[in-house]
C-alpha cells in the first residue's frame, strides 16, 4: 500500500476545512490520512497547540522534530518536558554528518550572517534535507503556521500541495488563528511551552538566528533580523517556489 496520494483536490479540502474548527480539521486529517499523516513540531507556541490537539485525538500520532544542532537550551528543555507530559517520544531528524562537516569546514560555524545565500545553505543542511527524509513516504504533513505570523504567510491556505515533497498535502489547521487564540488555548489546557516566550520570543528557531522582539513588532522580526522580511523563510515553508 502506498501512502502517497495522487492529485490531491486541495480546493475541495480547503472548502471542507474552512467549515470546521481547528480540532475538527485535525480530526478530519487523522481520519483521512491515517498512518500517512505526520506533524512537523518545532515546539513553538502554535506547534504546542497542534501537538496537544493531536495527542487528545490520536495519542502517539506520528510527529517529528528537526534537531538542527543549534536549538536553544530552552527548546531542548521543552522537548524533555513534552516527552514526560505526553508520555511519548518524538521522531528526530538531524543533519547528515558528512554534509554538516563540509558546511562547517568550508564556510565556518556561523556562516549564516554572511549573506542570504550563506544562511540558506546552512538551513539546507540543517533543516531542509532532514525534512525531506522526515516526509518520505507520507501523504500529508501538518504545521502550526498562521497567516498573521508574517508577510510571507498572509495568503496561507488550510491545505496546499507541497510540490517540493512529491506533491503531498500540507495542512495548516491554525491558519486563521490569532496570537490570542494560541495563548488562550495553551493556558486553558495547561500545555507546556517554551520559557523563551516569556522573554519576548514569539517565534523560536535556532539559537543564533532568533532573538526577542519589542511589543508591537512583527512576530517574525526576531528571525534572521538582518534580512528583509520577504526573505525570512528557511525553505521548510517556502511558498510559490514550486
Ligand atoms: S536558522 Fe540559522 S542556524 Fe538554523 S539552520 Fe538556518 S541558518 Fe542555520
Amino acid at each position: 500500500m502506498t501512502l502517497v496520494a495522487s492529485h490531491p483536490d486541495v480546493a475541495g479540502i480547503n472548502r471542507k476545512l474552512g467549515s470546521l474548527s481547528a480540532p475538527g480539521r485535525i480530526a478530519w486529517a487523522i481520519a483521512e490520512y491515517g498512518a500517512g499523516l505526520t506533524f512537523a513540531c518545532s515546539f513553538g507556541a502554535e506547534d504546542m497547540v497542534v501537538l496537544d490537539l493531536l495527542e487528545r485525538q490520536r495519542p502517539g500520532v506520528s510527529l517529528f522534530v528537526l534537531d538542527t544542532g543549534r536549538l536553544h537550551e530552552e527548546t531542548y528543555a521543552l522537548i524533555e518536558e513534552a516527552r514526560r507530559h505526553y508520555g511519548r517520544s518524538f521522531e528526530t531528524y538531524a543533519p547528515q554528518t558528512v554534509a554538516l562537516e563540509r558546511l562547517l569546514w568550508e564556510r565556518g560555524p556561523n556562516s549564516f550572517h554572511q549573506s542570504v545565500e550563506a544562511r540558506k545553505a546552512c538551513c539546507a543542511v540543517r533543516k531542509v534535507e532532514p525534512l525531506s527524509r522526515a516526509l518520505a513516504g507520507r501523504s500529508a504533513w501538518m504545521t502550526g503556521l498562521r497567516r498573521a505570523q508574517a508577510v510571507t504567510r498572509a495568503e496561507l491556505p488550510f491545505a496546499e500541495v507541497d510540490d517540493a515533497h512529491g506533491g503531498i498535502v500540507k495542512l495548516n489547521p491554525l491558519a486563521d488563528w490569532s496570537e490570542g487564540d494560541v495563548w488562550a488555548y495553551l493556558r486553558a489546557h495547561g500545555v507546556p511551552r517554551n520559557a523563551l516566550h516569556d522573554r519576548g520570543f514569539p517565534s523560536i528557531g535556532c539559537e543564533p538566528c532568533t532573538r526577542a522582539v519589542a511589543p508591537g513588532e512583527d512576530l517574525r522580526s526576531g528571525r534572521w533580523w538582518w534580512e528583509a522580511p520577504e526573505q525570512k523563510e528557511c525553505g521548510l515553508h517556502a511558498r510559490g517556489e514550486g
